[in-house]
């Protein structure tokens, strides 16, 4: 409870707090071991002006298949939990990121077997409004990800798309053991 309910401290809606709390449990469809919090999908949960519950995402990568399902997911977990009447938002700006994935979440997807993002992505200009907040971490271009089985970073990379559109297929030199890179973005 206590990381979900630090966003809506200063409100005391019970119903928000719950739904929070619902939401918490909800896992992003394609990496079931980080929440769609932890991935800094779920933007906030708030009252529309009818008085509904409404949940706001912001999509990862433009296209990215799973959006819809990731609405789907929160539409049924909130129903189970009787919150309604509810509704899903998508909030375009400011952009997504890789740097909204929280470092509890980026250590989930090593211990999984996924490499987090290093950086940003230097072919995606990040939006105006994001450029003030984000800053490249120095060394991150050009640096290859660390194998999430033995930490070396002596990778290289096989493909530009994994098993889905937002991650690299990557090797191991040293261990020799293929892995799923999240690319920066
Ligand atoms: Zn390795």
């Amino acid at each position: 409870m206590n990381a979900a309910t630090t966003a809506v401290a200063a409100r005391p809606d019970a119903t928000l707090e719950q739904a929070w709390a619902v939401l918490e449990t909800v896992p992003d469809p394609e990496i079931p071991v980080v929440s769609l919090r932890e991935l800094g999908i779920l933007r906030a949960v708030r009252r529309g002006a009818d008085g509904a519950v409404e949940v706001v995402i912001t999509p990862t990568y433009s296209g990215c298949p799973a959006m819809s399902q990731i609405a789907e997911d929160i539409e049924r977990a909130l129903a189970v939990a009787g919150i309604v009447p509810h509704r899903v938002a998508t909030v375009l700006a400011p952009a997504w990121t890789t740097d909204w994935i929280t470092a509890e979440a980026r250590e989930k997807l090593r211990r999984y077997g996924i490499a987090p993002p290093l950086g940003h992505c230097a072919g995606q200009p990040a939006p105006a409004e994001a450029a003030i907040r984000f800053v490249p971490r120095a060394g991150a271009a050009g640096a290859t990800p660390a194998c999430p089985q033995c930490g070396s970073v002596h990778t290289e990379r096989l493909a530009q798309f994994g098993s889905t559109a937002c991650k690299a297929l990557y090797r191991c030199l040293d261990c020799r053991e293929p892995f799923d890179y999240f690319k920066p973005y």
